[in-house]
């Protein structure tokens, strides 16, 4: 088993810097999903991870010793390539063993440790089938068998359920994870999708232009996003911003957004006159009439349990998703009030989230009775 620390990892391909200067921890037996869009770098991380790409500066260490420069053979850790990239002349039981044979270990641990593999994924019956006339589904439970047999350190996962149908991937997903939660095997799993990261992860690090933006439970980053990217790229809808002007003392636990007073966790730090962006994700956001803050109902979109109400906002549109029996009529003008607790506030120029104390709302309350500041 194993634990991963990145650290300052770094990696140019000429002038263009694909990985800069990453940090972060995978915990022994964790799943850590390296999150992203297109082009962020999560493949090039995981390579390097791998040892297939060398980085140009930083360090992996693989249970405390540095494994940056060692060659992917000398690291114990199973590239999970492509689910379904097996040898097609072969029965599942010597696709499975390959690995093993390869490195020739006697012919009666091959067979004990390939039919352990095969019970820990059910696929006991095909054993002896050839490969051939397998489902996608035995498929893949074959190609990570020849993974898994061979007990590495780690497991690396690139999309691996990237060409599979949305029903059929949601099983695998569970499958996958399932898996894991029985053989507590370190698993580092890249994806672009954040659903499937928040689903299936123990860990997530969100990496946009080859940054890592932000890394932790996923409840976590979801609930306090470290910047305005992540805030958007997690949730759907994603997160709304609010756009205002203003200079914050430390200690403010209000903002003011077109002249209506709207209360937040107490800012930690001051900061210098600019544009701030109050974040709010859409379930936070409740229509009260009694509310000063106003907005004009542009569409509703019902979602079976709830709807989305798309507002225009003199602060920017935003969305709010309520119980769909609620009713609301486009064209309508109606109140905005926010659930205090869960606010972000961000600086919309470094797009950085800004420190809030949010145990000062225990002492003050969720309702509005807090201090007033500038
Ligand atoms: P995707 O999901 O599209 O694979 P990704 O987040 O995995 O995206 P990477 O494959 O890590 O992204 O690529 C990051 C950037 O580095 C991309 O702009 C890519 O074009 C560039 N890149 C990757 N490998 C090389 C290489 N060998 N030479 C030059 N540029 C490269």
């Amino acid at each position: 088993m194993a634990e991963i620390v990145i650290r300052n990892l770094h990696k140019a391909f000429g002038d263009f810097v694909a990985v800069k200067e990453s940090n972060f921890t995978v915990h022994d037996g964790e799943f850590f999903m390296l999150l992203g869009p297109s082009g962020c770098g999560k493949t090039t991380t995981l390579r390097m991870i791998a040892g297939l790409e060398l980085p140009t500066s930083g360090q992996i260490l693989l249970d405390g010793q540095d494994v940056a420069q060692v060659p992917a053979s000398g690291r114990d850790i199973a590239f999970v390539f492509q689910m379904f990239a097996l040898y097609p002349h072969m029965n599942v039981r010597n696709n499975i063993s390959y690995p093993l044979r390869s490195q020739g270990v006697p012919r009666a641990e091959v067979r004990q440790r390939v039919d352990e593999v095969a019970r820990i994924l059910g696929i006991e019956d095909i054993i002896d089938r050839p490969v051939g006339g397998l489902s996608s589904g035995d498929r893949q439970r074959v190609a990570l068998g020849r993974a898994i047999v061979r007990r590495p350190k780690a497991f690396l996962m690139d999309e691996p359920l990237g060409a599979l149908d949305a029903e059929f991937r949601e099983r695998m997903a569970e499958e996958l994870r399932a898996l894991h939660d029985r053989m507590g095997a370190t698993t580092v799993y890249v994806t672009h999708d954040q659903l499937e990261a928040m689903q299936m992860g123990d860990k997530i690090v969100v990496m946009n232009h080859g940054v890592v933006e932000q890394w932790g439970k996923p409840q976590d980053i979801y609930d306090f996003p470290a910047t305005m990217f992540v805030a958007e790229f997690i949730g759907s809808p994603p997160m709304n911003f609010l756009h205002f002007e203003a200079s914050l003392e430390a200690g403010a636990s209000v903002v003011f957004l077109s002249g209506a007073r709207v209360p937040l966790p107490r800012l930690e730090m001051p900061t210098a006159r600019g544009r701030y962006a109050l974040g709010v994700r859409p379930e936070h956001v409740r229509l009260s009439d009694d509310a000063a803050f106003r907005g004009l109902v542009t569409a509703t979109e019902y979602l079976g349990t709830t709807q989305i109400v798309s507002l225009a906002t003199p602060n920017g549109d935003i969305k709010s998703r309520i119980p769909s029996g609620q009713r609301v009529q486009v064209g309508e003008r109606v109140g905005l009030r926010f659930n205090t607790q869960t606010l972000s506030l961000f600086d919309a120029e470094t797009g950085q989230a800004l420190a809030l104390d949010r145990a000062s709302l225990a002492a003050t309350g969720d309702s509005g009775k807090v201090r007033i500041h500038g």
